[in-house]
């Protein structure tokens, strides 16, 4: 629920202001910025979809100006084919971003963001080991690299991430923390499609037969959290979870139970140390995520 201190007025709707060079988008929010005049940033890399829109809200609802950034980050992508096939319709985007009364759109170029190849590396600990960490090896590095990027260019006050990816959640916390960037990172639940499949960029990728079938990974979650409440063990939670996917013909990457809000993995399903679910997995050749907190 938002803080009634952040609420702002309802204002007229504007035109987006459209900027892909860094000095510009700078000079323009310069003589805007200013304590009673915050800043939200949302970080997308486009192909915008509900969920996004979620966050823009929120930001719309804090912040009296609301910047969006749309950039395929490469230096996140640790498969190659993934990045090429990274879903991009700028015109959408755009027109959605203008419809939804965001008020600016930054969408850099690889070359504006890179001028020279970064040389610079992050390394989160614990979550660089475990999960995405693991099986995205350099992805949280990237994730780092650009986020931090983007908060130095922007200088939001506040800035808005989705819950669907939980674990870089985590990162970004813990990239404001340790480096005492002055900005607020705001958690937005995941927006999900009435079957429950999580909104996802990467769900444009799925064919109709893999569409259909990829709410068994939010099925698994929900499976996984009653089975949790009746005691099972982790062990057969986690096999009977890797056969419900298996009757798919889908690949589980991973079924996971972390605690809150150390990020720690734990087979513990009898303790009261609040959790969370994790589930990846491929839907044909698309990776999909998914995360339940556990209630
Ligand atoms: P992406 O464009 O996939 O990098 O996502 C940009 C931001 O939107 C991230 O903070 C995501 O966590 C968030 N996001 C993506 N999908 C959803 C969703 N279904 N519900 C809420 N937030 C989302």
């Amino acid at each position: 629920m938002a803080d009634k201190a952040y609420l702002c007025t309802p204002k007229k709707t504007v035109k987006l202001q459209v900027f892909s060079e860094i000095s510009a988008l700078r000079s323009f929010l310069a003589p805007l910025r200013s304590p009673s005049r915050p800043i939200g940033l949302v970080p997308t890399m486009g192909a915008l979809h509900a969920g996004h829109l979620a966050l823009i809200a929120q930001s719309k609802q804090h912040n009296p100006l609301t910047v969006a950034s749309i950039f395929v980050n490469p230096t996140q992508f640790n498969n190659a084919a993934d990045l090429e096939k990274y879903p991009r319709m700028p015109e959408a985007d755009t027109a959605m971003l203008q419809a939804a009364g965001c008020d600016v759109l930054f969408c850099p170029s690889v070359a504006e963001m890179y001028p020279v190849p970064s040389a610079l590396t992050m390394d989160f600990g614990n979550l660089n080991r475990i999960l995405e960490g693991e099986f995205r090896p350099g992805h949280f590095s990237g994730v780092g690299l650009v986020v931090a990027k983007l908060f130095n260019i922007v200088q939001p006050a506040r800035a808005y991430f989705g819950q669907k990816d939980f674990q870089q959640l985590m990162v970004i916390r813990q990239l404001v923390s340790e480096l005492c960037i002055p900005v607020e990172v705001m958690a937005v639940p995941t927006l999900r499609e009435p079957d429950g499949l999580a909104m996802s960029s990467r769900n444009l990728r799925l064919t109709p037969a893999e569409r259909a079938k990829a709410p068994v990974f939010y099925e698994t979650l929900q499976y996984a959290q009653a089975a949790i409440k009746t005691k099972k063990p982790w062990s057969e939670i986690r096999q009977e979870a890797a056969m419900k996917v298996a009757a798919t013909g889908f690949r589980l990457e991973y079924l996971a139970l972390a605690t809150q809000p150390n990020f720690q993995l734990t087979e513990n399903v009898t303790d009261s140390q609040p959790k969370v679910l994790l589930i990846a997995g491929y839907a044909g050749n698309v990776r999909l995520i998914d995360n339940l907190i556990i209630e």
